[in-house]
């Protein structure tokens, strides 16, 4: 079978996968692709802003350090959230000065920095409430403009293999205008894997559509190295509405800007819980928290309210969260709004080093599919933007330092056909249902271990049971083998207690 080669093959086009591209050498041949269209992925829906030391003034590498290491329970790779804390500022800077992303800005011009739980300065830089959005579509802008690189939208990679020089790909590309689905075969030296997180294995989730954990499965199918993919951070501020699985954040920026988090009887309560830090705790702190207090009340009724500030500046600074809050009914200037704890981001995955690379020769992770050790066992808040530019950024530039020249445009290679027999229907439904019981905020052992089994058998079911390739097939699969990883390492901690 012929595959059309590239240089380097970039899985995704959230902000690692294009901040990679744009950092690539020009002289290499760049293949991009995008699961569904390009702004839907948890680049694009990132509310709070990218936390970097940018006054000096008022803040240094030594606190920006200190308050992810606390943030992350001290689990963290201490070298990595060095490079992380101390790259950073150079790379918010690149943003703004070479691919032109509008940060909000004080009076005086200069940055208008805010704050989220768990950091004790003001660094976070923004845009009013979407951030995300406006890097996301300022990089995009920018990479269309690289004829070096060819994106292709609609696109699955469903398959990735490896022989003793390059990566081969099947991806199933969308042919839109014929209605059809077509095979795509691909190679390439370098494979950079920024496919997102696993928020889909849940039924409750911030994450968009895309976050099915794919490449993190086809990385552990190759052989490379996951960790700690039960490191997994539920915020505890989703608007609390049961009939969205797809659940809206309100952004930590709100409790940043003053919010108070209330229980059932409308009471504040996280003070009797962290007296200092109180809502501004790290998020699984505040989970937690709210997890004791329903116990406490014998109600899941939480609300967060910010009622008390003044009126037009939360709707100047929350805009979009404002307008999506007061769709749903609630006007957040005037009165408080239901939350509840929700599935949110990934701290483990696809282990790489200080230079984004994995144990595989040639295939490299970044964003939230990799696993930097910058996070530890949770997450600061903002810090996952920052750990996506920096990392991409290393990834590059290691690529770029070990180009080789290689002016094939096809590869021969055998890869099976793939044709099979269709997926049964409800695979993915089971799944997220049992992770839901298993583990949500707090492992519940109990359900893991029973879930644990289940799950295995799905594995095992997918494996071998000669499925066609398609892309419902490569989400299920990745949702399944997710699901076993997080579960087997939820088992094995409980053991090591
Ligand atoms: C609601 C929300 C708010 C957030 N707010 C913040 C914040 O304020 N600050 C912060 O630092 N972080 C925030 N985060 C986290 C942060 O947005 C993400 O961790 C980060 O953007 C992930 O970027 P990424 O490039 O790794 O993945 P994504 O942006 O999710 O991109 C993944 C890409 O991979 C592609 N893909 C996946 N599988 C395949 C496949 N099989 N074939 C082809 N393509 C594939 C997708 O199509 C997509 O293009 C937030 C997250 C959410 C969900």
């Amino acid at each position: 079978m012929k595959f059309k080669r590239f240089d380097v093959l970039i899985v995704g086009t959230g902000i690692s996968g294009i901040y990679a591209a744009l950092n690539l050498s020009p002289d290499l041949k760049i293949l991009m692709l995008s699961k569904r269209e390009l702004t839907l992925c948890n680049s694009a829906l990132a509310q709070g802003g990218v936390a970097a030391v940018m006054d000096p003034s008022n803040d240094d590498y030594e606190l920006h350090i200190k308050d992810t290491l606390i943030a992350g329970q001290y689990k963290n790779n201490l070298d990595n959230v060095k490079i992380l804390v101390q790259q950073g500022p150079k790379d918010v800077e690149r943003l703004v000065e070479k691919y032109g992303v509008d940060f909000d800005r004080n009076e005086d011009g200069s940055l208008a920095l805010t704050l989220e739980g768990g950091h004790s300065r003001r660094r976070i830089a923004h845009h009013k409430d979407t951030t995300g959005f406006e890097i996301e579509t300022s990089l995009i802008e920018q990479v269309q403009k690289l004829t070096n690189v060819t994106v292709i939208n609609n696109s699955v990679l469903c398959r990735l293999e490896r022989s003793d020089e390059m990566f081969f790909a099947d991806v199933i590309v969308d042919n839109v205008e014929g209605g059809k689905k077509d095979h795509e075969y691909y190679c390439a030296d370098s494979v950079i894997l920024a496919t997102g997180g696993i928020g889909r294995v849940y039924d409750f989730t911030t994450n968009s559509a895309i976050a099915t954990g794919d490449g993190i499965q086809l990385a552990y199918n190759l052989g490379a190295e996951i960790k700690n993919l039960s490191y997994i951070q539920f915020h505890p501020t989703a608007f609390a509405d049961k009939k969205n699985r797809e659940c809206f954040l309100i952004s930590e920026a709100v409790r940043g800007e003053g919010a108070y988090l209330l229980n059932c009887n409308k009471e504040r309560f996280m003070p009797r819980y962290e007296p200092e830090r109180k809502e501004l705790a790290p998020r699984d702190v505040v989970s937690n928290c709210i997890m004791e207090e329903q116990k406490a009340t014998g109600s899941d009724e939480f609300w967060l309210d910010i009622s008390h500030k003044d009126t037009d500046f939360i709707k100047n600074r929350f805009p979009m969260i404002y307008n999506k809050v007061l769709e749903k009914g609630y006007d957040m200037t005037k009165e408080s709004i239901p939350i509840y704890p929700c599935q949110h981001y990934l701290m483990g995955g696809i282990n790489v080093d200080g230079k984004g690379a994995t144990n595989i020769a040639g295939l490299y992770a970044a964003g939230e599919c990799s696993h930097t050790g910058v996070h530890g066992a949770n997450r600061l808040a903002s810090n996952s933007l920052l750990e996506a530019l920096v990392f991409s950024r290393l990834i590059a530039e290691d690529i770029n330092a070990h180009k080789k020249t290689d002016v094939r445009t096809e590869v021969d290679y055998p890869m099976s056909a793939p044709d099979g027999k269709p997926l049964p229907h409800g695979i993915r439904t089971e799944v997220r249902h049992i992770m839901q019981k298993a583990y949500f905020v707090h492992p519940n052992y109990g359900e893991a271990e029973k879930g644990l089994q289940r799950i295995t058998e799905l594995k095992e079911q997918l494996d071998n049971s000669g499925y066609a390739i398609t892309p419902e097939f490569v989400e299920t699969k990745s949702l399944v083998t997710c699901a076993y990883i997080i579960l087997k390492e939820v088992m094995e901690r409980k053991n090591e207690k």
